[in-house]
């Protein structure tokens, strides 16, 4: 059978993660499929893009998540509610694009124990990532309260008031990551505060942390932040985002050749690009005091 290729197109892509994960997941297929990484500048995306469409299937990542969606034939619903685009099947007749981010969080809350209809969810953040996440929360109609730094107020608000477009029966509360109140199921962070290299970093306080009863760290460098580490100091169980890095790679395998893993070799996968990461990052830090001495 003819060689696949696949690839993932974005920029910039040096320090990407998705050759180790789309490898090993083409390898435990028996798939002979190719997984190039592709650094495409902008101005040179409008005159490339019709030819890569002729690979097998592609990864699409900043900035390319929207700019893809008017070359494809077709878009699933998932890709239509976030007007973005991370995985395109390229069949013989026509190319479609989807978004598995949103599978790959509620694959990751649910390795840790929970999910969106658990209980009231508290957000950190009203980007990209929590848009996607709060969009969630609405559609399963469970409370849910976004936090962010006082200047991300009109940006929360603006979320809101389009999360009420999508179920208007949904309740959600905005306030300042400083003046968060009540008690919640699941705290997702969806701000890059503790990300590498601020890793003394907390976006939120002991006392909001003890109040919730698990924790989702989009962050997965390091494996370990300042938020996760608190969290399991009080015995809250607490997940870094790798989980939804692989789970979201998985649902790309299964969208381009229907592929069926077993549970336990994903979890192996998640806790070998885990220690993948922690190697990477120890010799970053490593390099880094070389550098200094
Ligand atoms: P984004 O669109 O840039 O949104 C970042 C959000 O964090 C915004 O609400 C921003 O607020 C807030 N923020 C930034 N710096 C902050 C600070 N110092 N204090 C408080 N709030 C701050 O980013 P994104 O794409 O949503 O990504 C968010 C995080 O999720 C990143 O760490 C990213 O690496 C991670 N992520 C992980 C996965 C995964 O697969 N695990 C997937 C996607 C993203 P303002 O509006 O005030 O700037």
């Amino acid at each position: 059978m003819a060689q696949k290729t696949y690839k993932l197109l974005g920029y910039p892509l040096a320090h990407s993660l998705s050759p180790f994960i789309h490898e090993r997941l083409f390898q435990l297929s028996k798939k002979n499929s190719i997984y190039d990484l592709y650094e495409i500048s902008q101005q040179n995306f409008e005159q490339n893009v019709e030819s890569l469409l002729k690979n097998d299937g592609l990864n699409i990542t900043i900035p390319y998540k929207v700019a893809i969606i008017k070359h494809l034939d077709k878009i699933d619903e998932r890709a239509k509610l976030y007007n973005s685009v991370n995985t395109v099947h390229c069949g013989e007749k026509e190319t479609v694009g989807y978004n598995t981010d949103c599978y790959g969080f509620l694959q990751g809350i649910k390795d840790l124990g929970t999910s969106l209809d658990a209980g009231p969810v508290l957000l950190l953040g009203a980007g990209g990532a929590a848009n996607m996440i709060a969009t969630e929360v609405a559609l399963t109609g469970s409370r849910l309260t976004i936090a962010v730094r006082e200047s991300g107020l009109p940006r929360a608000e603006a979320l809101r008031n389009q999360l009420m477009t999508v179920n208007a029966a949904c309740y959600v509360n905005v306030t300042t990551l400083d003046q968060i109140e009540g008690s919640y199921n699941l705290l997702v962070n969806a701000t890059p505060v503790g990300m590498y290299p601020h890793m003394n970093e907390c976006p939120v306080s002991k006392e909001v942390i003890s109040s919730v009863k698990y924790v989702y760290d989009l962050i997965y460098n390091p494996v370990e932040t300042k938020l996760i580490q608190m969290a399991r100091e009080l015995s809250i169980p607490a997940a870094n985002g790798i989980s939804m890095l692989v789970w979201q790679a998985v649902y790309a395998h299964k969208i381009w050749y229907q592929a069926d893993f077993k549970k336990e070799d994903i979890d192996k996968l998640i806790r070998d690009t885990e220690e993948n990461i922690v190697n990477h990052f120890v010799q970053k830090l490593s390099d880094r005091d070389t550098q200094k001495s």
